[in-house]
C-alpha cells in the first residue's frame, strides 16, 4: 500500500466561495504530480523520501503556488524561500532558510539530507554552498510573478491604513482578497510500497514579513516532521506551529498503540489554534492513515490512494 498527500497551502476567514480564476490551475498541477508518482511510488520504483521530492519540486515551479517560482514578497518586496525535508526512516533531515537565487529549494535541502552535515544552512551560506555542490542558481527577480507583486503592492496599501498595526502586517496568502489571490506554502508527505514515510515543506513564507524572519516551514519538528510512525508538512501562520513544535507533536501523538491519526492531528491544531496558527497540516502514517485537517477556508489538497486520486480546496475533496 502506498500514499501521497500534497497541500498547496491554507488561509482565509468564513465560508469558501468557491473557485477563483487560478484555481484550475492548481488543481491540474497537483492533479500532474499525483498522476505521475503515485504509480511508481505504488509499485516500489520511487521510495517515499524520493516521492515528496519530486513533488515539492514539481510545486516550486508552479507560479500558483507560494513556493520556489511565485514566492510571496517580503517588506521590501523581495523573495526569500524556506524549505526542509524530513525521512522517517532514520530522522535523516536537510532543511534551507531565507535563501533568494535557488530555483528548487527543497532540492538542496534534499543534497543535505543525503550528505548527513550540515542539516541546516541560512541565507548567503546555503546559497554558496547550493552553488558550490552544482544546484541551480538563478537571479532573484525571475522568482517574482505579478501575481506576487500585485499581492504586496495590495498589503502594502493596506498597511498604509490608518489603525492598521503590526499584527495586520504579514498575511497569508487568502487573507489578501479575492483579486489578487494566491495560495500558499506547499508540501508533500508518502508511505511508500515498504512501509517507510517521508515528509518535504516549501515557502517564501508570508508577504510584507520582515526580511530576516523565519517561520515554521525549515524548521524540523515544527513545519515538517517524519519519524519511522508518520509523516507531517504543516501550513499557516509559521509562528505559532513554531511555538507548539507542531508536527512534532504529531509524531508525539503517534507513538500510542492503535493511535487514531485523524484525531492526532485535530488535537495538534487545538494546540496550535490558540497561538494564532491559522491553518492546517497533512500526514500519512505507516500503518495507512491520512489525515489533512485545516482550521481556515481553505487548504489546498491533493491525494494519491490505491490508484485514486481526490483534490479539494474548500471543504469537500472529490
Ligand atoms: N507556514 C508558512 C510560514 O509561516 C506560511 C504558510 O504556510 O502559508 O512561513
Amino acid at each position: 500500500m502506498a500514499l501521497l498527500a500534497l497541500h498547496g497551502g491554507a488561509g482565509g476567514d468564513g465560508p469558501w466561495r468557491g473557485m477563483t480564476p487560478m484555481d484550475p490551475q492548481r488543481i491540474a498541477c497537483m492533479q500532474g504530480i499525483l498522476e505521475a508518482l503515485g504509480p511508481r511510488l505504488e509499485s516500489g520504483e520511487l521510495d517515499a523520501l524520493t516521492a515528496v521530492r519530486l513533488a515539492v519540486e514539481a510545486l516550486e515551479d508552479e507560479p500558483g503556488f507560494n513556493a520556489g517560482v511565485g514566492s510571496v514578497l517580503d517588506a521590501n518586496g523581495r523573495v526569500s524561500m524556506d524549505a526542509s525535508i524530513m525521512r522517517g526512516e532514520d530522522g535523516a533531515a536537510g532543511s534551507v532558510v531565507g535563501v533568494t537565487n535557488l530555483r528548487h529549494p527543497i532540492r538542496v535541502a534534499h543534497d543535505l539530507l543525503e550528505r548527513g552535515w550540515p542539516i541546516m544552512m541560512a541565507g548567503p551560506g546555503a546559497e554558496a554552498w547550493a552553488a558550490e555542490h552544482g544546484h541551480e542558481v538563478q537571479d532573484p527577480n525571475t522568482l517574482v510573478t505579478e501575481l506576487r507583486t500585485a499581492q504586496w503592492q495590495k498589503w502594502r496599501d493596506a498597511r498604509l491604513r490608518p489603525g492598521a498595526t503590526d499584527e495586520d502586517d504579514a498575511a497569508l496568502d487568502h487573507d489578501l482578497g479575492e483579486d489578487v489571490d494566491g495560495p500558499g506554502t506547499v508540501g508533500a508527505v508518502a508511505l511508500d510500497a515498504h512501509g517507510k514515510v517521508a515528509a518535504a515543506t516549501s515557502t517564501g513564507g508570508m508577504t510584507g514579513k520582515p526580511p530576516g524572519r523565519v517561520g515554521d516551514t525549515p524548521v524540523i519538528g515544527a513545519g515538517t516532521w517524519a519519524d519511522a510512525r508518520v509523516a507531517v508538512s504543516c501550513t499557516g501562520v509559521g509562528e505559532a506551529y513554531l511555538r507548539a513544535c507542531a508536527a512534532h507533536e504529531v509524531g508525539v501523538g503517534m507513538r500510542d498503540q492503535g493511535a487514531d491519526l485523524g484525531a492526532v492531528c485535530e488535537r495538534v491544531l487545538d494546540l496550535v489554534e490558540p497561538l494564532g496558527g491559522r491553518g492546517g497540516l497533512i500526514a500519512v502514517s505507516a500503518d495507512g492513515q491520512i489525515a489533512m485537517p485545516f482550521r481556515v477556508t481553505l487548504m489546498y489538497r491533493g491525494l494519491w490512494n490505491k490508484g485514486h486520486i481526490s483534490t479539494g480546496i474548500g471543504p469537500d475533496l472529490a
